[in-house]
């Protein structure tokens, strides 16, 4: 192929965007060229960074000015509000492309099969994270009436939700939180946080640096019972193999053996407890049952049979992320992911990010991602391996796009929201509040 080789992404998350980054950076884009459509179902790029990505997190959240910079070239476009395979099929995109990344990432909870999971007052994190985060496509509104809370799973996720619940709506304020986020805030009945965990503080998935920031609220006690504090060989070992888990055990060891002061709010940080059932009455929750577990040596729990009920009024699920399977693409759903050799689905259609890997690892890990998945796709170039696009021409995308009626964003549409959410910060000392209903987003990207 000798003119510039046309590419799309599916998904303009990090993993998208940073496939982008690599394709430009190849020699590829040096000669014959490269140009890259990225299509979006949202009305805004960035994915989980700004979807994910906790409000008080600001320092992460500003990873999208480095994506911006890729985002800025003139080799790439963006198609926002553009769903697949609603908008555009898999055969579509073929005739456009030489080739199609997806990276579609993850937006579902997992799955947790016990009993009760599905009673009132019962959540996923994914659903709480995307109304905290403002997303469009859930309700405004949520209730927080609970007192007492349980939040299900020892990763950051569960960290976050635990951590928006025990502090006070003011505090987060300062955030780009949405006026109605806030208002569900104000109205949040939460004084103690339960968060549990099957296995013991060598096991935490937690990050140090996100376990610590929870002792930095004034309103959060951060509260763990000496009892919780247990090790084995297995657990050893892996403290002394993986440094993140032991700075995390140290950290949970220091706040066992201190006193607690008067916070007002209680998150107690509990191990060894398996939940086996959520407790209701009514058809609401009112409880949860948990198993106690003790090590088995190996790093690994078993049950005691002693069982324990903790008085609740709502329980949040962060055991996991799930991604939707993808229309005409393999699946395996054990993992939720897309089976794939090297980022090679087969040649011409490529995965990247989370939809590759699966629903772990931080925004820096789907560089790496992005770099093999290019390689892939530039060597299967080189090998004359890609069927090439029957209609190259960008202008035939937004042709087809416009004709089939989807009111797509670009680029210079986002510049125009992201102007519009900075400016209705600005009137109130912040630096961004979000706009959340998807018309509204649209009208202010002029889509
Ligand atoms: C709650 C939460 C908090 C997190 N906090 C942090 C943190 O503080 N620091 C950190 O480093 N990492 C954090 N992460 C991890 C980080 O968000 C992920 O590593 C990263 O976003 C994965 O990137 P991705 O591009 O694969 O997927 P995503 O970010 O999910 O991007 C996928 C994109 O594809 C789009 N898409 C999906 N399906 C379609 C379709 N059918 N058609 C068109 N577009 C589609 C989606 O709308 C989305 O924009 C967090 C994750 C979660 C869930």
């Amino acid at each position: 192929m000798t003119r510039t080789l046309r590419v799309a992404v599916v998904g303009s998350g990090p993993a998208g965007i940073y496939a982008a980054d690599a394709l430009l950076k190849s020699d590829v884009a040096q000669d014959p060229g490269v140009s890259i459509d990225i299509f979006e179902r949202m009305p805004a790029p960035f994915g989980l960074i700004r979807y994910g990505v906790a409000p008080d997190h600001p320092r992460i959240k500003g990873i999208i000015t480095a994506l911006h910079q890729v985002m800025d070239k003139p080799q790439i476009r963006l198609f926002g509000n553009v769903d697949y395979p609603n908008d555009l099929t898999l055969d579509e995109l073929h005739q456009f492309y030489d080739a199609v990344i997806f990276a579609t990432g993850a937006n579902a909870d997992r799955d947790l099969d016990i009993p009760g999971i599905e009673l009132d007052g019962s959540y996923g994190a994914a659903d709480f994270v995307f109304w905290y985060d403002g997303h469009p496509d859930v309700p405004r509104s949520w209730p927080l009436t609970a007192e007492k809370v349980a939040v299900l799973g020892v990763g950051n996720v569960a960290l976050d939700v635990a951590r928006i619940l025990a502090k006070t709506a003011d505090e987060l304020l300062p955030t780009e939180i949405p006026a109605n986020v806030h208002e569900g805030l104000r109205q949040n009945a939460a004084k103690e946080i339960h968060v549990f965990g099957r296995r013991g503080p060598a096991q935490a998935k937690f990050s140090p640096m996100e376990l610590r920031e929870l002792d930095h609220s004034p309103n959060i006690e951060v509260i763990v019972d000496p009892e919780d504090i247990d090790y084995d060989e297995g657990s050893i070992a892996t403290r002394r193999g993986n440094k993140q888990a032991d700075m995390v055990a140290s950290t949970l060891e220091n706040w066992a053996i201190r006193d607690a002061g008067t916070r007002p709010h209680r998150l107690y940080l509990h191990f060894f407890e398996s939940p086996v059932e959520v407790l209701g009455e009514d058809g609401r929750v009112v409880g949860l049952r948990t198993e106690r577990t003790e090590l088995d040596g190996s790093g690994n729990v078993r049950g005691t049979g002693r069982f324990k009920e903790w008085d609740l009024q709502s329980v949040y699920r962060a055991v996991g992320y799930y991604s939707e399977e993808l229309a005409k693409l393999p699946f395996d759903p054990d993992s939720g992911t897309v089976p794939h050799d090297a980022g090679r689905v087969e040649p011409g259609t490529y995965v990247t990010g989370w939809i590759k890997r699966g629903p772990v690892g931080l925004i820096g890990h789907t560089k790496g991602d992005a770099n093999e998945t290019v390689a892939s796709l530039l060597s299967d170039h080189v090998a004359g391996e890609l069927t090439p696009a029957s209609r190259p021409e960008p202008e035939a995308v937004d042709a087809f796009l416009e004709e089939r009626g989807v009111r797509f964003t670009t680029w210079e549409g986002w510049q125009r929201l992201d102007a519009r959410e900075r400016e209705l910060g600005a009137a109130e000392g912040r630096e961004r509040i979000k706009i959340v209903p998807r018309e509204e987003m649209l009208d202010a990207s002029g889509a």
